[in-house]
């Protein structure tokens, strides 16, 4: 899930790409590479985050007006220097970055080896650059010789690559993102367009099974048959200052503060698409994962209480074997738009001949391309590796749709103070630091709720645990008394959603059984008499059933980010993970 980055032009490239790589750290960060070409490729790469590299070996020294940059997730190879990209081949010219996984790698790698090719990592993209190597010797034009290397791949990958001698950067698709930006006589190209922003958005999303060429004054695109094809070019309404962090410490603390608007524009998205195409339909079936899994699963709730229609949420990486083949409407939730399972999912149900509605924040992603009807979140760069405005942009959405189709208008209106309650929520940002201070010693958390609530303390576990570590489960709040009971002492921590509403009497029993388990309770209520019983609370405002997922939500990542930080923690590059999933 590595970040990737070329450039090509009239500035320095090691400060365009120095900037590039910080903005597509969110993606990967076990260790990071530049190369440019100044006469020869020269190369600084090393272990640790972009910053700390950068302070210990100085990028900038790198000078030229062409290179290429990485910030790297392992998935081959150990963190080590030598693992960490760019790669080149034994002759030190060819220099290779890249996302993804080359399946077949073993085999081609034992070919080159005994062809004589010395190997300096344990990566699977090495062998690329000693593939274009081997191409070279028959093939001197270097993107046909690069066409060939590719054309032995399987797996997924962005690839992008420079050479001495050539004035070009060359680009293949086959998976993971790679976008174009067409500047005024320079291009640039990267895993996300957020790292195209200061320079154009004019963008060029690639395609699977295209091929690139990118020149300081104009690029060609290849399609799979080899031969030139026209892409579209987008234009990007994000802007460079929206993917800065205005101040606050960590972009996670930004984007919480940015849901209030957010979720009212999100609340004005266009879903007639969407609409239309779910009228009427039985078969209706969600894929997605992690937080966009819980998102569905509000959904399927509206669905189901509003229409009373059947509807399926299935994590994508399960789809396969859930799917009936019979799915008339497949629902697919991406932040990204390039979440690979999600993908996987959304292509067999295209064999089994579904119609796709992408629910995404990325215009012109590779879901967003591949979908019959699109609803564009309209979240804005999210760069914190946790979701957490593209969650609450995902929720008001998919119950806008709900609504619609429901033909329940009156119902919107229940939404309407959402944006205000979310600034006030946001703004108790004291009460949430000090109970995550006394909760900070703990070590198990578990969150339950009912109803719709169920997702959301799902959603707040996986929050918890991403940033903080901890070890954090949800559960539907009556199903403690079948099992998880047995884990609860005066150690554990539970996180009790409890809104008013038809759930509320059940809920407050389920809160009772955990106190009588001697558990430390943290509730979040507009209960008057919950909140009074409980030594550890937060005041909620009243809502309606629709609202109350996004309105929870604001607590539960503020206790997640603030424990965070107290216990020292990165809240906005989690260890292990990276934001936009590209690989199964
Ligand atoms: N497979 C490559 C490596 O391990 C790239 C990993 C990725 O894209 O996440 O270095």
């Amino acid at each position: 899930m590595c970040g990737i980055i070329g450039y090509i032009g009239h500035r320095k490239a090691s400060e365009v790409i120095l900037a590039g790589l910080r903005r597509l750290e969110y993606r990967g960060y076990d260790s990071a590479g530049i190369a440019t070409l100044d006469g020869k490729i020269r190369v600084i790469k090393d272990v640790g985050k972009i910053d700390e590299i950068h302070k210990k070996k100085n990028f900038l020294q790198l000078e030229g007006n062409m290179g290429i940059g990485h910030t790297r997730w392992a998935t081959h190879g150990g963190v080590t220097p030598q693992n960490a990209h760019p790669h080149s081949d034994c002759s030190g010219k060819i220099f290779v970055i890249h996302n993804g996984v080359i399946e077949n790698f073993e085999k081609l790698k034992e070919e080159l080896l005994s062809a004589g090719h010395r190997f300096t990592s344990e990566t699977d993209t090495e062998l690329v650059a000693h593939l274009i190597e081997d191409a070279r010797k028959k093939e001197k034009d270097f993107g046909k010789a690069f066409e060939k290397a590719v054309g032995r791949l399987t797996g997924s990958w962005s690839l992008v690559v420079m050479a001495e001698g050539e004035q070009a950067i060359y680009l293949s698709r086959n998976g993971p993102p790679l976008v174009m930006g067409v500047g005024k006589g320079e291009m640039i190209c990267a895993s996300d367009v957020a790292a195209l922003l200061e320079y154009t958005n004019q963008a060029i999303f690639l395609e699977d099974g295209d091929r690139a060429e990118m020149h300081k004054d104009g690029f060609v695109v290849f399609g799979k048959d080899g031969k030139k094809v026209a892409r579209k070019v987008h234009a990007i309404n994000w802007t460079a200052q929206m993917a800065q962090k205005d101040g606050y410490p960590h972009f996670m603390i930004k984007e919480i503060n940015e849901q209030q608007s957010k979720v009212r524009e999100a609340l004005a998205a266009d879903v007639s698409e969407a609409v239309g195409l779910l009228k009427n339909q039985s078969s209706i079936a969600v894929v997605a994962s992690g937080s966009s899994y819980h998102a569905g699963l509000v959904f399927k709730l509206a669905m189901h209480r509003l229409l009373g229609a059947s509807c399926e949420v299935a994590y994508a990486s399960e789809y396969p074997y859930l799917r009936t083949g019979k799915e008339k409407v497949v629902v697919a939730i991406s932040q990204s738009g390039e979440t690979a399972d999600t993908l996987a999912a959304v292509r067999l149900a295209k064999k089994d001949k579904a119609k796709i509605i992408a629910i995404t924040n990325v215009v012109g992603s590779s879901l967003y391309r591949e979908a019959d009807a699109r609803v564009v979140i309209g979240a804005g760069p999210e760069l914190s590796v946790v979701a957490t405005k593209s969650f609450t942009c995902q929720l008001a959405v998919l119950t806008k749709i709900a609504i619609s189709l429901a033909g329940k208008s009156a119902l919107a209106g229940e939404l309407a103070a959402l944006s205000w309650e979310i600034e006030r929520l946001a703004s108790r940002s004291n009460e949430i630091k000090k109970i995550a201070s006394a909760l900070a010693k703990r070590r198990d958390f578990f969150f339950i709720g009912r109803s719709y609530s169920y997702p959301v303390a799902l959603e707040g576990a996986l929050k918890l645990k991403e940033i903080t570590y901890l070890h954090a489960e949800a559960y539907a709040a009556g199903e403690l008394k079948h099992g998880p009971l047995s884990l609860l002492d005066k150690e554990v921590v539970v996180v009790a959603l409890a809104p008013s509403d038809e759930s509320l009497p059940k809920t407050a029993s389920n809160i009772q059984e955990c106190k009588a388990r001697n558990a430390t309770l943290l509730v979040l209520s507009d209960s008057e008499e919950l909140l009074s019983k409980s030594a550890l609370s937060f005041r909620m405002p009243p809502c309606s059933q629709l609202a109350s997922p996004i309105l929870y939500s604001i607590p539960l990542q503020m206790l997640a980010y603030y424990m965070a930080v107290e216990l020292g923690r990165d809240p906005d590059k989690p260890r292990n993970l990276a934001k936009s999933v590209t690989v199964e």
